[in-house]
């Protein structure tokens, strides 16, 4: 029996990693484009496929309405999205508290973001994409972290960057020599450091040329926490 890349139930489908609705369809892009080569799939349970919940479509929209995202993202924004919430305009609900913000000088929009269930389908993610190259789970605890998701309301917030910055330039020196992995690099693309003795493990993933998510695992190091 094949089991879930997440848990030990029977795998009925296959979950794509990231998760399809992350790569604009054909019919949005100029012809000859395609982002949907190759996409990773990894097997999954009822539960643990992204595309019977609407994770998915909350983690694409935090993603794509980022302020430094590519012109696909731009593009896949400005269609598929509209078109998503013209089908369910509950969707929009997913935006909480919308309000303009200044981000290094330029003018732009800042919204709350539900960061546990951001972290939950990061996390989902990055084990995917062990599971994919290693054809097994990651079984330890994963941290979440990301610079594009800033904590303005928090009086700590100073100490939180400083963790953050940390921990990209740590990603940045393990990874320097490291492969991009992944098909559509545009969309996605991925690096992966795992260490299984000492159960450490590192997953950097590029969305959209211009998100960052960095993933990890360790019992031994004091990394710091998540915010
Ligand atoms: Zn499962």
């Amino acid at each position: 029996m094949t089991t879930c890349y997440m848990c030990s139930n029977e795998a009925t489908s296959h979950e794509h990693v990231p998760p399809k609705c992350f790569f604009p369809e054909l019919k949005d892009l100029p012809t000859g484009v395609n982002y949907r080569k190759d996409l990773i799939t990894v097997p999954s349970c009822d539960s643990h496929n992204s595309e019977k919940s609407k994770d998915d479509e909350y983690l694409r929209m935090i993603i794509v309405s980022h302020y430094e995202n590519n012109l696909a993202a731009q593009h896949h924004f400005s269609k598929k999205i509209m078109r998503s919430i013209t089908k369910r305009p509950s969707l929009l609900g997913i935006i909480k508290d919308p309000r303009p913000a200044i981000v290094e000088g330029k003018s732009t929009g800042a919204f709350t973001v539900d960061r546990a269930r951001f972290d939950k389908a990061m996390d989902c993610i990055a084990r995917a994409l062990y599971y994919n190259d290693n054809k097994k789970k990651w079984a330890e605890p994963i941290t979440i972290q990301t610079p594009a998701l800033f904590p303005i309301k928090r009086g700590d917030y100073k100490e939180i960057y400083r963790n953050i910055q940390h921990i990209m330039l740590m990603a940045e020196k393990i990874f320097e020599t490291s492969p991009r992995l992944g098909s559509n690099q545009e969309i996605f693309y991925y690096q992966i450091y795992c260490d299984e003795q000492s159960r450490r493990l590192l997953v950097k993933m590029v969305f959209y040329e211009g998100y960052i998510v960095v993933a990890y695992s360790s019992p031994t190091i004091n990394w710091p926490q998540g915010n």
